[in-house]
């Protein structure tokens, strides 16, 4: 059965006890993402993970820009790269290191990624880009981004994350500061979170999300607000191309073309090819006018 919310998100309220949170599952977001990666499911499933955390990131966070979650390493999978917009557009992209296929099944994200960090990073459109050091410490993405959270956010802020390869989803709490001046309810955090950490694979896959939250979360008034649809796009363009060509300056890329007629640049996100000839290099860097005197 597939999932009524599939590739979309919504957002929610316990409206007593001032918390909110957001749920979400991404099917073809994820099998689009990966198409032209040809992953070994575990891998996917890695991809999966990432891509939850950042749409349900971006989410709260309420920014407009990019948010980029990357883990670098010196592991069997030494990157993880994804990237989530506020149009909730997703792409992201995962490597090996040399050799061999290694086995992924049963390791931790710090045995797969080795010694290395987790890096989230903030591009506004406008003003500042922000950056933050995640450390791999905990067994799943979900612990280390929950780990951080403790340290950085002044709010309570908790992710749960189930990837199969296939499908993936999560949820996001957070508590808010009290409103209307009224008394927390002190024991309610508590609470949600520990039912929140109860949602299973197959209820996030199989279910829709009002019934999940509603199996969840009974003892709490759930106010749900409409869904947001997520996705795969990839912000490549062959414009972007030429700029890449562009920054590389004139002799390195004649250079490049000389050394094989034709310069291919393919994106590692999508696996679009752009292909830029003797013309497109001549009509970028314009022969320097002749000076007469
Ligand atoms: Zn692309």
């Amino acid at each position: 059965m597939n999932p009524s919310n599939p590739d979309q998100i919504h957002r929610f309220v316990f409206d007593d006890c001032d918390i909110r949170g957001e749920i979400v599952t991404l099917d073809a977001t994820l099998q689009d993402a990966t198409a032209h990666q040809h992953l070994p499911i575990e891998a996917q499933a890695l991809l999966g993970e990432f891509f939850t955390a950042v749409s349900l990131m971006i989410e709260i966070l309420k920014f407009s820009g990019t948010l980029t979650l990357q883990a670098r390493g010196a592991g069997t999978v030494p990157l993880v790269m994804v990237e989530a917009t506020d149009a909730r557009t997703l792409r992201g992209i995962i490597k090996f290191a040399d050799g061999p296929m290694p086995t992924l099944k049963g390791l931790t994200l710090p045995q797969l990624i080795g010694n290395g960090v987790l890096t989230l990073t903030l591009d506004p459109t406008q003003g500042q880009r922000y950056q933050g050091i995640v450390a791999l410490e905990g067994d799943t993405l979900a612990d280390c981004l929950t780990a951080y959270f403790a340290r950085s956010e002044q709010l309570p802020t908790r992710l749960w994350i189930h990837s199969d390869g296939r499908r993936a989803g999560g949820l996001l709490l957070q508590a808010m500061p009290p409103s209307n001046g009224r008394a927390p309810r002190a024991d309610a955090w508590e609470t949600a979170e520990h039912l929140a950490g109860t949602v299973t694979a197959e209820e996030l896959f199989e279910l829709d999300h009002a019934t999940v939250l509603v199996r969840l979360f009974n003892e709490f008034d759930v106010r749900l607000f409409p869904p947001q649809e997520v996705g795969f796009k990839c912000q490549c363009s062959r414009e972007r191309s030429l700029r890449a060509l562009t920054a590389l300056g004139r002799s390195d890329a004649y250079a490049l073309l000389n050394e094989r007629d034709i310069i291919d640049i393919n994106c590692e996100f999508c696996g679009a090819e752009y292909r830029f000839g003797q013309q497109d290099l001549d009509d970028l860097f314009p022969p320097e006018e002749q000076r007469l005197h």
